[in-house]
């Protein structure tokens, strides 16, 4: 009945489509451009246009249509990154029916448990990922029909046959009608970082609230990156919200330093939306020398903290760019802090002012007490951006009294409501009381000129509870030994954060597919060695 007066709330004037219907929303926005680039894969140089874009939507979901599809059902996609993909997305939207997408690189485990809790009627995939996932696929009788993306092999439909046979009236299609509020456009995945993926339900209105215009709208920022994995939710949403403004997108297939900055060179990219581990590596690389990057005007950064010194190398770098913004964000409700900044603009380590439509606040982790400004608790949230639900999980376990999501993040706000990420509560390292935050560690590592990347654990000590334990990647030629990190990191932090576990020096972080370090990977490790 009341609300506390240490509640953040956004902006609650938001405004959305009458229809609350996804593909409507977005078929809209399609329409009104033509010839412009949509999509180009700066790797292969394979560009498709607004148009062809939206005639290749439109096809599939009449296709699928005449196929029987409808509200309720699941067709999966499961595939590498290509031209496709976008317009197949949008295709099953338009049939009125639920997307959720397979990673190629996720392996048979996970997708075997990604099926299991999506049950999957229509799957629509590559012939490379048929090829590589065919005993999997064939043990799930969910699924009705298999299409492929390419020529038709074994039992598969090709999805050509079923696109090129029909040229759709783009500007009569009307989207099969949805109750927005309800009905499910996406499932999409949680990270899995700590445990296995759940299934997240995004309804329309969700996806809609996570495609509104970005501030990026200015008309001379024509040309965006974004790393194509459209199985997650930061690259969908930025496509979407890209293409709702008629700009181009850029992506590559392999998420490798050099080929994105030959993309962004060839592509003239003014925004790069990237991972924290690609700025890092653009503050130290002398790669970055061989490129022409003058159109660079914005690099959007999210997942994790970036230092502000890693932010201030790069700026000093490339001297046109305008800034570095770094972004907070999750499967099950999209950016619930944005750069809207307020008239004192962007600070550095901060990422942004509670986003228009939510509501967060800041809980003591133990007492579950409301917290003030500049107290580290857990990030807490609501408003109509938030899913619909997991997946067979029962509410009461991430829902709190008032219907915030307990996010399981901590982190917290300054004087004035800017907020900052400090690490997931899972992963403090707790020693003698003392909480330590193994992103502080990571991030201040990874300054050092010595040193590739760092992931930092909790090694269990008696009495003390644990200690951090480091595991890094050195730099291509360096020789940096464990003393000189252990004395580097004593002389930036608190006595009682020094990397009192030890270095380990290993070839490669073990990462998920969106470059998130795996902790409990490193935690296995720490136990083998
Ligand atoms: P995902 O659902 O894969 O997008 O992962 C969401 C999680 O990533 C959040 O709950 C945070 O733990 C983490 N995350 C996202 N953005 C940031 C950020 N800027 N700083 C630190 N952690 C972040």
């Amino acid at each position: 009945m009341f609300n506390s007066k240490h509640y953040i709330v956004g902006d609650q004037n938001v405004s959305v489509p009458a229809h609350l219907n996804f593909g409507k929303y977005i078929l809209d926005k399609l329409r009104l451009k033509k010839d412009e680039v949509a999509l180009a894969n700066g790797e292969t140089g394979d560009k498709l246009t607004y148009k062809n874009l939206t005639q290749y939507a439109v096809n599939l979901a009449v296709s699928l249509i005449k196929l029987g599809v409808t509200v309720g059902d699941i067709v999966a996609v499961g595939s590498e990154k290509r031209n496709e993909f976008v317009p197949t997305m949008l295709g099953i939207v338009f049939a009125g029916a639920t997307y959720t997408p397979y990673d190629l690189r996720c392996g048979r485990a996970i997708l075997k448990h990604k099926m299991s809790i999506t049950k999957p009627k229509y799957y629509i995939c590559s012939n490379l990922f048929w090829n590589t996932y065919k005993d999997v696929l064939m043990a799930f009788d969910c699924v009705k029909v298999f299409i492929t993306l390419d020529d038709s092999i074994e039992s598969l439909i090709s999805l050509k046959s079923l696109t090129t046979n029909n040229n759709a009236n783009v500007d009569l299609f009307e989207p099969v009608k949805v109750q927005g509020q309800t009905d499910v456009a996406f499932i999409l995945y949680s990270s899995g970082t700590t445990g296995m993926p759940k299934g997240v339900q995004l309804t329309h209105l969700n996806c809609i609230l996570n495609s509104l215009p970005h501030d990026f709208s200015d008309d001379s920022l024509k040309s965006v990156f974004v790393f194509g994995e459209w199985f997650h939710n930061y690259d969908t949403f930025m496509t979407y919200k890209v293409l709702a403004m008629g700009k181009k997108i850029v992506y590559i297939n392999k998420a490798s330093p050099e080929i994105f900055l030959q993309a962004c060179e060839d592509e003239q990219v003014n925004i790069a939306m990237v991972v924290p581990s690609l700025v890092v590596y653009l503050s130290k690389t002398d790669d970055f020398e061989k490129f022409n990057l003058d159109s660079f005007m914005f690099i959007y950064s999210r997942s994790s903290p970036l230092h502000s010194k890693t932010i201030e190398n790069v700026k000093k770098r490339l001297p046109k760019l305008k800034n570095i913004l770094q972004g907070y964000g999750m499967t099950e409700c999209g950016e619930p802090t944005s750069e809207n900044w307020g008239t004192k603009g962007p600070k550095p380590g901060s990422v942004g002012m509670v986003s228009p439509g939510t509501t967060i606040k800041i809980v003591d982790p133990e007492t579950r007490k409301i917290l003030g400004p500049n107290q580290r608790g857990e990030i807490c949230l609501r408003g109509p951006v938030f899913m619909k639900g997991y997946i067979g999980v029962d509410p009461s376990t991430y829902l709190d009294e008032e219907g915030f999501f307990k996010t399981g993040d901590l982190g917290y706000y300054d004087e004035d409501t800017y907020f900052y990420i400090v690490d997931r509560m899972k992963e403090i390292i707790c020693y003698d009381g003392y909480k330590i935050a193994p992103l502080e560690l990571e991030t201040i590592l990874q300054l050092h000129l010595g040193v590739k990347e760092a992931g930092v654990v909790g090694k269990p000590v008696p009495y003390f509870g644990e200690v951090p334990a480091a595991f890094v990647v050195r730099q291509p030629g360096s020789n940096v030994t464990e003393e000189e990190l252990k004395s580097y990191v004593a002389a930036e932090v608190a006595p009682f954060m020094q990397l009192k576990g030890g270095i380990r020096f290993i070839e490669e972080l073990p990462r998920n597919t969106r470059g998130k370090i795996l902790r409990r990977s490193l935690r296995e490790m720490l136990q083998e060695s």
